[in-house]
């Protein structure tokens, strides 16, 4: 057994990493889809029933949040072609990136203005669903729209939830717990942005503040929530209600790939490029797409130079027992969504045989492709999300790209490629920092 420092040594790539160089970090663990799900234990059953209880509860989000009418309480994201921002990331980093370039906008998701509104809910709708089976308060053939009645509020009310988030998840349990009456407390790091606080508090949340980082801000959270016996906490590095909630999206985006006549078979391969921080959404999601894609997706996460918990996890094998502190990085991003130093070791293993790799970007990178997609597509997301098309530029240009495309007997097949860019939040930036945003050069 190797020790975690001949671990780390002994991996060319993490090199690179601690040196704080940009890589693509390609997995050697990707095997077949259908081998993958065997080992993995793939339970699409899980997926089914999280994408049902979302249905259930469509009645009840509608009440509680009328800007899901259009959608009648489902919550769910455009998908977008964004041909002109794919000129602009060529001309820009003189890439070529083959085939068409989608944007999926979870950025513009309903309540929680990020990818968070998936899971985050999702979780707090199941464990009001729990608590309201378990005291006899509602049975599972009710129209759960009843729980917005005053009568299940103040039973919610004698409950509190808790989590510890850098920013966009907190605020999605935040809202949506407060919205159905629980306590709500959320214990955020030094990362979370002042106007994302502001916002909790407004809405009845409980902030507390720390001045170290994401990992210290769970802890202590969790630490809190044990005290209580009506607590809950919400544990982003362990939770496969957050994991499920995420996976959900897959099935939707096959629904909107299939009416935008994008293809993905045997000769239309689909890449898609996910901004990971402890790796839960990322993850879920590609979960769910490896379930309705199986060896058609190709699936990439991104991180930020400063902070590449889950290369770092993943490429050791020790998962949560390495944080990038141990590769002698310090967790400074300006991708707060991303500020993560340790991984979550559910998702590392689920992720082991099914995920392409993991590209890092330079923090400068996410200014500059926000200004990009301002200026071509008069779309604003959040730095954060803005690592996605780190994806998009680096696969078919840089080494490793085309070592994958050569090993899964893709070149042929590029020019038939659909890329994702998966814009994990923004909508709810106040106008004056979304301007501060553009405006900054690294
Ligand atoms: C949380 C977040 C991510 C990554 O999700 P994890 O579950 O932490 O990996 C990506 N982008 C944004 C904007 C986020 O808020």
């Amino acid at each position: 057994m190797l020790s975690k420092n001949e671990l780390i040594k002994n991996n060319q790539v993490l090199k690179q990493v601690s040196e704080i160089k940009e890589v693509l970090w390609l997995n050697p663990n990707l095997a077949p889809y259908q081998e993958a799900s065997k080992i993995i234990n793939m339970d699409l059953s899980a997926i089914d029933d999280a994408e049902r209880r979302l249905k259930k509860f469509a009645p009840l989000i509608e009440i509680l949040f009328p800007e899901t009418k259009s959608s009648h309480g489902i919550i769910e994201s455009p998908l977008k072609e964004i041909p002109n921002m794919k000129e602009q990331l060529n001309s820009f980093y003189s890439s070529k990136i083959s085939g068409n370039l989608l944007l999926k906008m979870d950025s513009h998701l309903a309540i929680a203005g990020s990818v968070k509104a998936r899971g985050g809910i999702y979780e707090v709708l199941k464990y009001a669903e729990t608590l309201a089976l378990d005291n006899n308060m509602i049975s599972e053939n009710d129209d759960y729209a009843i729980l917005a009645e005053k009568k299940y509020r103040d039973f919610f009310n004698q409950y509190k939830i808790q989590v510890g988030s850098t920013g966009n998840l907190g605020l999605s349990i935040g809202i949506t717990s407060a919205a159905l009456g629980f306590k709500v407390a959320v214990h955020m790091s030094a990362d979370a942005k002042q106007w994302k606080k502001d916002l909790l508090r407004s809405k009845g949340a409980e902030v507390v503040e720390y001045d170290s980082d994401f990992s210290k801000a769970v802890e202590e959270g969790r630490r809190m929530s044990d005290k209580d016996p009506m607590s809950y906490f919400v544990d982003d590095e362990n939770s496969m209600n957050l994991f499920l909630g995420y996976s959900v999206a897959a099935r939707r985006l096959k629904k909107q790939l299939d009416e935008l006549n994008v293809k993905v078979d045997d000769d239309h391969p689909l890449f898609v490029y996910l901004p990971c921080g402890v790796g839960g959404a990322p993850g879920g999601i590609t979960y769910g797409l490896k379930s309705v894609y199986g060896d058609n997706v190709h699936c990439f996460f991104v991180e930020p130079t400063h902070s590449p918990c889950m290369l770092a996890g993943m490429a050791t094998g020790l998962h949560n027992d390495v944080c990038v502190q141990d590769i002698g990085i310090d967790g400074k991003t300006h991708a707060d969504g991303l500020a993560v130093g340790r991984p979550s070791k559910l998702v590392g293993k689920m992720m082991d045989h099914v995920l392409g790799g993991i590209f890092t970007i330079d923090d400068y990178k996410l200014y500059d492709n926000m200004r990009l997609l301002h200026d071509s597509e008069k779309i604003d997301i959040e730095p954060s999300a803005c690592a996605a098309f780190e994806g998009a530029v680096k696969f078919e240009k840089s080494d490793e790209g085309k070592e994958y495309i050569i090993k899964h007997k893709l070149e042929n097949k590029m020019k038939n490629a659909s890329h994702i860019a998966w814009a994990t939040g923004g909508s709810l930036v106040p106008e004056e920092i979304n301007i501060q945003f553009l405006e900054t050069h690294l």
